[in-house]
């Protein structure tokens, strides 16, 4: 109860900025004596409610005036395995940064700090903010390592983004464990400023509007109060979920990888502390923790073919959506080609695998790795590569130039004097080749009856990329045939002919080994999900890809 009162209570220091002393306030529901009508289906009453569900989520809606916005009430479902969620990404992501968890479970008023950080969020939206997943990104990167700007900023300057806990400061950065949990943050205060703070000369909501635009324009001068990009379509880079230090996904997910090996080492030590338990929890965090790395790696994903975006009206200087430069999206992709599709053998322990299944690794592995490569290889991205070049001509990054670096990364091996690929590579290059055919063979992913026109963007694909396809495909075809010639390794071998056949089929599909199509859409369903989560109340989906 004390940390559900303190989720909200906390929002005072907001209302304070804005002019309002003890503006909101948590009280426990009154028993059947004290007051014998009370209800909590009593409209007069905003409730928080904790649901005995196996459901890892808490939602924040609220009912307001249709004619004026004026909120009046709301009511918070907070379901009880929200627990369970908060325990994992804590321990994932901030596990190597707090000494409260070596060992689990971790102790009960941490855990009461992770629900105070849910209750305030959920609060958050029952005072009508919507998600904000930019602000955190305009931070610059290197202060959420720095211990002072995080004593004074946090990590992300808005408790409404998803960016949780801080999974790129280091142990040696000696960020205070109090905050490495999200609170209000300047736009938080900001922005409750803007929305509630009363306008005593204006008689009416139209003469109001000079005022709340003047306001409005603190954006310019102070990056971290901006708001998502209207129509950025998935686009922007800085506007991703799940994200700490965005503004520079490759040096921010560099770290997280750091902690996510340490959190590989805490695994078994953490979890095996209570004698006679199942190794549920090693099961289940382990599965969560390439999960975070997939997360994190989708992060540097993004920054190809992206944009840096603002919102921004008339008057205003400037564009709104900035490509990023060519050396950027470059860097991304050799990133991934380093930390995503080489073998990410600090996963690989057998200690923790024969403890929990006796079958499973490879597939996890390769689900994880396919999630990042079909993101990458999304069309709508690969649409925007073509169009940045058409528009910025040798400025921009090429789509020809993507397209080989992702496929000198995929097939590394078949360049070097001896080839040899091993289980995990072997499962990558099938799994680029899967993409490859759905591109050419699947029929292209239709935009969704009943959705904004705003999604369309999402759905553009490009005339050029299966000609880009067939060119690829070719390539490596070309060089699976010279590698062959060098390998001694009976699994190599096997493997390129398959290669080979396999591109004769998608190049053929008629052919008599012609394979089914995989459908192509994952990334489509990725932005949408991001879309929706900008746009709703419900607050925290079970992001990982459970392999
Ligand atoms: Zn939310």
């Amino acid at each position: 109860m004390p940390f559900v009162k303190n989720g909200v209570e906390k929002w005072q220091k907001a209302f304070e900025a804005a002019g309002f002393k003890n503006a909101i306030i948590a009280k426990m529901a009154p028993s059947p004596k004290e007051d014998p009508e009370f209800s909590p289906e009593d409209a007069r009453y905003s409730v928080i409610r904790w649901l005995p569900s196996t459901i890892e989520n808490a939602s924040g809606p609220h009912i307001n005036d249709p004619r004026t916005g004026e909120i009046l009430e709301s009511d918070i479902q907070m379901y009880h395995n929200i627990m369970n969620l908060q325990r994992s990404w804590y321990f994932l992501q901030a596990g190597p940064l707090d000494p409260r968890v070596q060992k689990l479970p971790m102790p009960q008023d941490l855990m009461g700090t992770l629900v105070e950080y849910v209750v305030a969020h959920e609060v958050g939206h029952t005072l009508g903010f919507q998600h904000n997943m930019k602000a955190s990104s305009m931070y610059p990167q290197e202060k959420v390592r720095d211990r002072e700007w995080v004593k004074k900023m946090g990590h992300t300057p808005t408790l409404m983004d998803y960016s949780r806990f801080n999974y790129v400061a280091q142990p040696e950065d000696k960020i205070d464990v109090a905050d490495l949990v999200p609170g209000i943050g300047p736009y938080d205060i900001w922005a409750t400023m803007w929305g509630y703070k009363p306008i005593p000369t204006a008689k009416s909501s139209d003469e109001e509007r000079v005022t709340l635009d003047t306001w409005a324009r603190e954006q310019d001068k102070t990056p971290w109060l901006r708001f998502s990009t209207d129509g950025s379509a998935g686009s922007d880079p800085g506007e991703l979920t799940e994200a700490v230090g965005d503004a520079d996904a490759v040096k921010s997910t560099a770290l997280g990888i750091k902690n996510l090996q340490r959190v590989a080492k805490m695994l078994v030590p953490a979890t095996t502390t209570q004698k006679g338990d199942p190794y549920d929890d090693l099961s289940e965090l382990y599965g969560r923790m390439l999960g975070q790395w997939t997360l994190e790696l989708n992060h540097v994903a993004a920054i190809v073919g992206g944009f840096d975006t603002q919102q921004k009206h008339i008057g205003q200087d400037g564009v709104r959506f900035v490509p990023i430069s060519k050396a950027r999206q470059a860097e991304a992709v050799q990133f991934l080609n380093a930390n995503a599709f080489a073998s990410p053998t600090w996963q690989i322990d057998k200690e923790i695998l024969r403890r929990i299944e006796p079958i499973g690794v490879l597939n996890r592995v390769r689900n994880a790795q396919n999630s990042v490569l079909n993101n990458l290889l999304s069309s709508s991205r690969f649409a925007r590569v073509v169009e940045q070049s058409a528009l910025d001509g040798a400025a921009a990054y090429q789509p020809a130039e993507f397209m080989a670096d992702v496929r000198k990364g995929v097939f590394s091996e078949l360049d070097a004097p001896s080839v040899t690929v091993d289980a995990y590579r072997r499962n990558l290059q099938r799994a680029y080749l899967d993409i490859a055919n759905a591109k050419l063979n699947a029929s292209p992913a239709a935009m969704p009856a009943g959705l904004p026109a705003s999604f369309a963007a999402m759905f553009i694909s490009s005339g050029d990329e299966k000609a880009y396809y067939r060119s690829e495909l070719r390539a490596i075809d070309a060089a699976a045939a010279a590698a062959l010639a060098k390998t001694g390794d009976a699994a190599t071998r096997v493997h390129l002919e398959g290669v080979r056949d396999q591109i004769a089929d998608i190049l053929d599909p008629k052919s008599a080994r012609a394979s089914s199509a995989t459908p192509g859409g994952s990334r489509i369903a990725f932005d949408l999900m991001e879309m929706f989560m900008n746009s709703n109340d419900a607050c925290w989906p079970d992001y990982e890809i459970k392999p």
